[in-house]
């Protein structure tokens, strides 16, 4: 099914999405991210899929396991302990049924953007929104566990917003030494695998932020890749890296902040992944070892 990205879609052009959601539906599109995405026709549609993984636990991880067997390489327990990292779980709840809230127009430092968007779903009607919350809050426990100070830009997945503006200033306010904003794509049913989107700079705002970003998604994006199995994006960035400079969440960042879209909820092999807990959890611990090797590299 073809897919519009909110910000080029023409209201009602939406064919196919008959789940009774009315509110909302001009924007239940892409990810929510903005106009940036084209559509495109992928050349390799054979990939084989992974069976989500059904050994990994649910989130018994974080009870008493040594420090050093979370991190993945061993010598490095501590590098998150003392740490500020500024979790963003992407889109909010309440956000579809808010339509001229959401829409209110903000500045992005390069021009000006809907404050937020409803995000995608699986054709199951598994919620982007509710997907980044659940991970939000599994990632958030585990780097707890191991002595950082994370911060989550909203509470519960039943509000609105915050607006994108106000997502980047909740990391800036913090002083984060990361931020990571969590995303799930909704691109066409033959385009999956994951990517992480690094901010372009825009002068006066994120600029002097931009070259630790992109060393903070080399390092999310190596964890995510080893720790999930998750492939490189066959629609989106090289080797998983997509360059954007039409987000108000990374273009604001004045601390090093990416977006990871953790793949394509309209992709039935990726939309088993991200609906199952076990394969959240493995994402949360992956994106762990994703920050640890930041610090540390
Ligand atoms: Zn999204």
């Amino acid at each position: 099914m073809r897919i519009h990205r909110s910000g080029t879609a023409a209201p009602g052009r939406a064919p196919g999405l008959a789940l009774g959601l009315v509110l909302g539906l001009g924007a239940l599109t892409g990810c929510g991210l903005g106009s940036s995405g084209k559509e495109t026709s992928p050349p390799r549609t054979g990939e084989p899929v992974q069976p989500p993984a059904a050994t990994a636990p649910a989130g018994g991880t974080a009870s008493q396991p040594p420090a050093s067997e979370d991190t993945g390489d061993g010598g490095a327990a501590d590098a998150l302990r003392g740490k500020t990292i500024v979790i963003d779980p992407g889109h909010n709840g309440g956000n579809a049924k808010n339509p001229s809230a959401i829409a209110k127009q903000v500045d992005i430092g390069n021009g000006r953007k809907e404050c937020d968007t409803t995000g995608t779903e699986t054709n199951a009607g598994y919620a982007e929104s509710a997907f980044t919350w659940d991970v939000s809050n599994r990632l958030a426990k585990l780097l707890r566990a191991q002595g950082a100070n994370v911060v989550l830009t909203r509470h519960n997945d039943t509000g609105v917003g915050p607006c994108i503006n106000e997502r980047a200033a909740i990391g800036n306010r913090a002083k984060a030494d990361a931020a990571l904003s969590i995303h799930a794509d909704g691109a066409g049913a033959a385009q999956h695998g994951f990517h992480i989107i690094e901010p372009v700079a825009v002068k006066g705002f994120n600029a002097k932020a931009v070259p630790a970003s992109q060393k903070l998604g080399r390092a999310i994006r190596d964890g995510y890749h080893e720790g999930t199995g998750v492939a490189y994006s066959n629609y989106r960035g090289t080797k998983a890296l997509d360059p954007r400079s039409d987000l108000g969440g990374l273009n604001l960042s004045t601390v090093p902040k990416v977006f990871i879209e953790c793949g394509n909820m309209r992709n039935a092999g990726d939309a088993a992944k991200l609906s199952s807990a076990a394969f959240r959890q493995k994402i949360a611990q992956s994106l762990v070892t994703g920050f640890d090797k930041y610090f540390t590299s």
